[in-house]
């Protein structure tokens, strides 16, 4: 890159999360510059629609003036206050308002952090002390899923289920256990129905629960589909059946919607798409469109009982961030949750996500490289595989995934690669009809590139 340019700064001074850098110090970064509805710049002034809406957050695009001027007189007015000991703003009361209104279940109260990890961080300290407060310290451990996604901090991480973020950090911390993913197509036995294999992950869970003892379980945390996982969709009557067992042992559901909160799946939550009563909910990402960065965490009154408990026989919960809370990103959220009233994004996503999950089905179901196509709402993955039909991925040392996204880059889209080669769609949601057929035409000249490649 030309001296002085941002692209050779770049390579001279940043370290960039899940980033080869070996191979950046040669090739670079992509400059992204600007952004204009579900499209973003780079320097050179090339067009690229935005697939996953940059992390799957970007849910109103990339030129909202609305959200700007939410934050710029929010700046003016009360650019920063805390919420530590009591005191409050009037943004993150109105947001914990409108959150409360649009649960999916009836909740009491709402913690605010920065990020999905921060927030599934908050929650693990939230169940440690409550159960402490209530005289129950032993029932501890929490049970998440392979291959679920949930944060990076060290907490987070550690009910993650995917190897990438175990291996080389000593994780899961003790006390964090994993069980099956609920992937159909890669886990059923031969000619298992999608009902029982259903059956059989929710027996499953229940020997786990039964072997380390119900007593030292807390939780269970779940998000309604995997997200970084790979899009995978439980299979009918998966989460009613976990729901059920969960029930019998006294054991707490959190669902993670931080990927799949704000009409993702074709509902307001992923929770109502797939039949969840959470008793704690964790949002974030197209909280504020992700203009700024807020999560938040509700609770079920138990849960915030439990919690208040401990003032008399624990002491203060000692847990919280300097910006909880903060007023920038609540008025931007606020803004969020109102635009996505006004402009009904409900009924768009209803109308716009199904066209897109038949469009991905026409045109690449029977692609000779493509596995699956699985998705629900304005969520689909597409993997890729080496056997079509013998269900057989790829080496990973192939790199097919990230050939394709490199591949879909030259052809002025941006991709998301994830295990499995499984390749990621979560437009903005503000996406119509023609610009998911723009961008499927363009993924569609990747793909046949990348096919005469490997035929080489
Ligand atoms: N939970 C889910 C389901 C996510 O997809 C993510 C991030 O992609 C997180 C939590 C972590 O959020 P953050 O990257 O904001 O810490």
């Amino acid at each position: 890159p030309p001296r002085n340019s941002t692209a050779a700064r770049d390579i001279a001074y940043a370290l960039h999360p899940y980033t080869d850098h070996k191979a950046h110090l040669v090739n670079g970064p992509l400059v992204i510059n600007r952004g204009k509805g579900v499209k973003v710049y780079d320097d050179q002034g090339k067009d690229y629609i935005e697939s996953v809406a940059g992390l799957w957050c970007a849910s109103l695009g990339f030129d909202n003036e609305r959200l700007v001027n939410a934050a710029a007189e929010q700046m003016r007015k009360l650019p920063f206050y805390h919420s530590f000991t009591g005191k409050s703003h009037e943004p993150m009361v109105d947001l914990a308002e409108m959150l409360i209104e649009r649960a999916p279940a009836p909740m009491s109260k709402v913690f605010f952090a920065n990020s999905g990890s921060e927030a599934n961080d908050s929650v693990i300290k939230m169940l440690w002390y409550m159960h402490n407060a209530i005289g129950k310290p032993e029932k501890k451990k929490i049970i998440s899923r392979l291959k679920g996604y949930h944060g990076i901090t060290l907490a987070s991480a550690s009910l993650t289920g995917l190897p990438a973020n175990h291996r080389l950090f000593d994780l899961p911390l003790p006390g964090f256990i994993h069980v099956g993913t609920p992937h159909h197509y890669h886990n059923a036995k031969p000619g298992e129905s999608e009902e029982d294999f259903a059956t059989r992950l929710a027996n499953e869970l229940e020997e786990v629960i039964l072997r380390e003892g119900a007593e030292t379980i807390c939780a269970f945390y779940a998000e309604p589909f995997m997200g970084a996982g790979g899009v995978i969709i439980p299979p009918p009557t998966y989460f009613e059946k976990v729901q059920a067992v969960l029930r019998r042992h006294d054991i707490l559901f959190c669902v993670d919607e931080v990927i799949a909160g704000f009409f993702r799946t074709g509902n307001y939550w992923g929770s109502q798409t797939f039949n969840i009563q959470p008793d704690i909910l964790v949002c974030a990402k197209a909280l504020s469109a992700a203009y700024l960065p807020i999560s938040a965490v509700m609770v079920s009154e138990r849960v915030f009982q439990g919690i208040a408990e401990g003032s008399s026989t624990v002491g203060t919960w000692g847990h919280g961030f300097t910006y909880s809370g903060h007023p920038v990103p609540a008025a931007v959220a606020i803004e969020t949750l109102k635009i996505y009233d006004e402009v009904d994004m409900l009924g768009h996503v209803r109308k716009v996500g199904p066209y897109m999950q038949a469009q991905l089905r026409e045109r690449f179901a029977g692609h000779p490289l493509v596995g699956e196509v699985r998705g629900v709402g304005l969520v689909a993955a597409v993997e890729l595989v080496e056997d079509k039909a013998g269900a057989k991925n790829f080496d990973p040392a192939k790199k097919v995934g990230p050939r394709l996204t490199k591949l879909a880059e030259k052809h002025g889209v941006i991709m998301r690669a994830m295990t499995n080669d499984s390749m990621g769609f979560s437009p903005p949601l503000i996406i119509t009809e023609p610009e998911i057929d723009e961008m499927l035409d363009r993924v569609g000249k990747a793909l046949d590139e990348l096919t005469v490649e490997l035929r080489r």
